[in-house]
């Protein structure tokens, strides 16, 4: 038998909800999943269950989960700073690219000496 936080599976469900029914360019990569769900726990209470109990309503209001989590998504994309797996994955591709361009400039140089 073990503890668990309602809210943390009221968090969670609340973002596979938005995660399907939005095409709204939020990134949902591991990294960004779990920034989100940190914050948005931190902004609801805690409410530890064990297993036994788990046929009651429990965690805070769905209203005031899905608040946090949209509040949480915002605050996320907000981070200029913040780099997550997509915003890694895109700057690898920026770099592979200007090195690929660098190269066919140089190619295209070399052809034109001959
Ligand atoms: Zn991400």
């Amino acid at each position: 038998m073990s503890v668990h936080n309602a809210n943390h599976d009221r968090v969670l469900s609340v973002l596979n909800t938005i995660r399907r029914a939005e095409k709204s360019g939020h990134c949902f990569c591991p990294t960004c999943t779990n920034a989100i769900v940190a914050m948005a726990l931190n902004c609801v209470s805690p409410h530890y269950y064990v297993e036994q109990q788990r046929d009651q309503e429990l965690g805070s209001p769905w209203p005031v989960v899905e608040a946090a989590v949209r509040d949480a998504i915002e605050k996320l994309r907000a981070q200029p700073d913040h780099l997550c797996l997509r915003g890694q994955l895109k700057s690898y591709r920026r770099l592979t690219d200007s090195i690929a361009a660098g190269r066919a400039a140089n190619e295209s140089k070399t052809n034109q000496k001959k």
